[in-house]
């Protein structure tokens, strides 16, 4: 019989239940990032029981019911394990850095359906706590598929980031137009494939710059599509995709920053889209 792990103290004042996982560690650094995840299973209870599982070597800090219900199931000064291999700014201890936050949806193979409006409320309150408790700037509010582009898919494109960009949560600009005009896709390389790996990997995605068109160029695009373009998430670096990456990276808190500089002084609501 393994024994139970110790119960802890809630770290926020929005959890109303604790479910411990027994599958965390040691933190090798500071605080700094939010990843936000779907649970991709049918339920949440099967989501739940495999992130308390000893064997599935899984966890998270925080999970989202669709009712608003914020479970906590690793206390934050420990390091969950909720990325995987993953990497962002060129730094690949994902986990040691940063909080997760599993929000329940099956997922894109169980249907995907939308994210209620109490869920993302719930979301949105629990980042502004964490946002404002461990100083996180607004860039650092990430998808696990920003720092895991090859291999997940989650929140996904369905994942409203501008609805938490308008509790102060988050960088956002809005989606540039689309168009006509030339684009990027996989098979095609040179000076322009070198110069867009070059801003994708300048906002933090992990991805060298070879000039060539490649799978793990589309599967950075198609990542930064599902966050940042959401109307069409196809991989290819239309016109519309790079100019909403070039008006990112402009609009992009600097180091120093106040982490809720965006909106705070803009009063409620929509504060912070004045950048594009
Ligand atoms: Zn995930």
């Amino acid at each position: 019989m393994s024994p139970e792990p110790l119960p802890f103290a809630p770290d926020s004042d929005l959890v109303s239940l604790l479910a411990p996982s027994p599958n965390h560690g040691e933190r090798k650094s500071a605080i700094d990032m939010l990843v936000l995840h779907y649970t991709g299973m049918e339920s949440a209870e099967a989501a739940i029981d495999l992130l308390r599982a000893p064997t599935a070597e899984v966890s998270c800090h925080y999970v989202v019911l669709e009712d608003g219900s914020i479970i906590q199931m690793v206390p934050e000064a420990r390091r969950a394990w909720h990325a995987g291999v993953s990497s962002w700014e060129g730094k690949d201890d994902i986990n040691s850095r940063s909080i997760g936050i599993e929000i329940v949806n099956p997922g894109h193979e169980l249907g995907y359906p939308d994210f209620p409006e109490r869920q993302l409320r719930s979301v949105a309150a629990l980042c502004q706590d964490l946002i404002a408790r461990h100083a996180i700037r607004a860039d650092r509010v990430l998808a696990h598929s920003d720092v895991a582009p090859g291999r997940k898919q989650d929140p996904g494109e369905k994942f409203p980031w501008e609805f938490l960009h308008h509790a102060g949560v988050g960088h956002h600009v809005h989606e540039a137009p689309k168009g006509g005009g030339r684009f990027l896709m996989m098979g095609d390389s040179g000076q322009p494939i070198a110069a867009l790996q070059a801003m994708l990997a300048l906002y933090g995605y992990g991805l060298a710059v070879t000039g060539v068109y490649d799978a793990a160029t589309q599967d950075v695009v198609t990542a930064f599509q599902r966050h940042f373009r959401r109307s069409q998430v196809d991989g290819v670096a239309d016109g519309s995709t790079i100019l909403t990456l070039r008006n990112l990276i402009g609009a992009r808190p600097q180091d120093g920053d106040a982490p809720d500089h965006d909106h705070d002084g803009h009063g409620h609501g929509h504060g912070g889209c004045a950048h594009g």
